[in-house]
């Protein structure tokens, strides 16, 4: 019974196999004559294996915690990315639609209705130009009419062309060719009249007022029999016009040869050195 308390004690050691040799074999034989040690150790061995199965399941569980952690971790990761992008797209899409509506003026305005004209003629007199060769009024004198207007904002100067072809009654086209006959402009006692051109550079006979000044033109065409075409175009290049590019001159500006031209411009007096500024006064 002595002996039995040891060989109790060594179990532990005898199970991991940590004995020497001789103190196991000593167990060994221990076991074949004493069946009380025996099943001890039996029952030993069966409670270690059970405290290590219940440690291999609480780490089990902990690894299934840890897993479940990471996923949900991952599914909130993804809802970010996935908001993110959703953002971004969104963002992008309207920092575009802002740069196109107000950075580059948003989109362009055309119109072909001659009941359009007179409100044109107003609010374009009072931005870029005098219109001095356009009709100011559409009287009774009028056969027939066409009318292209086009507008474009950009971030520095906006695209517009006018384009206005009339056919007149005779004594309204004859009226109409003296106004443009005498239309001047007086600046600092320099007077200017609209320039001519009879069919040289320009397809017909022209009445200019500006021509190739700042990117602009502005002209009237004796375009035909009592008819008269009147042409106002700012920053259009050749290849950008709206109407038939016939009535153009034949040294229009195209999209190469852009440049700020300084050419005739009746609006526009120079004294000395200094160029006297814009002045739209259509009274004077
Ligand atoms: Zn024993």
């Amino acid at each position: 019974m002595k002996d039995c308390v040891l060989i109790k004690d060594l179990f532990p050691l005898y199970k991991e196999e940590l004995l020497r040799e001789e103190a196991a074999k000593i167990l060994k034989v221990h076991f074949k004559e004493c069946e009380n040690c025996r099943k001890g150790y039996e029952r030993y061995c069966k409670k270690e294996q059970e405290k290590e199965e219940i440690i291999r399941k609480k780490q089990e569980e902990k690894d299934r915690g840890f897993l479940k952690l990471l996923r949900s971790y991952r599914k909130i990761f993804r809802f970010l990315v996935g908001t993110l992008a959703i953002l971004t797209v969104t963002l992008s899409t309207l920092l575009f639609l802002f740069a196109a509506l107000v950075i580059n003026g948003g989109w362009a305005k055309r119109s072909k209705d001659i009941a359009d004209y007179p409100e044109i003629l107003t609010k374009e007199q009072n931005m870029r130009t005098g219109f001095f060769v356009f009709p100011k009024t559409l009287g009774e004198e009028i056969v027939d009419s066409t009318f292209d207007y086009y507008y474009k904002d950009t971030l520095f100067d906006p695209t517009i062309s006018v384009f206005l072809q009339v056919t007149y009654k005779k004594e309204g086209y004859e009226a109409e060719v003296k106004r443009l006959e005498e239309v001047k402009k007086t600046q600092s006692g320099e007077v200017k009249l609209l320039l001519r051109d009879d069919g040289e550079n320009y397809p017909y006979s022209a009445y200019i007022a500006v021509e190739n000044h700042n990117y602009s033109y502005e002209y009237a065409l004796l375009s035909g029999k009592h008819q008269i075409t009147y042409i106002y175009t700012l920053h259009v290049p050749r290849e950008k016009i709206k109407f038939d590019t016939k009535y153009l001159p034949s040294d229009y500006m195209t999209e190469e040869g852009r440049a700020f031209g300084s050419g005739y411009s009746i609006y526009r007096a120079n004294k000395g050195e200094s160029v006297i500024s814009y002045d739209y006064n259509r009274e004077e």
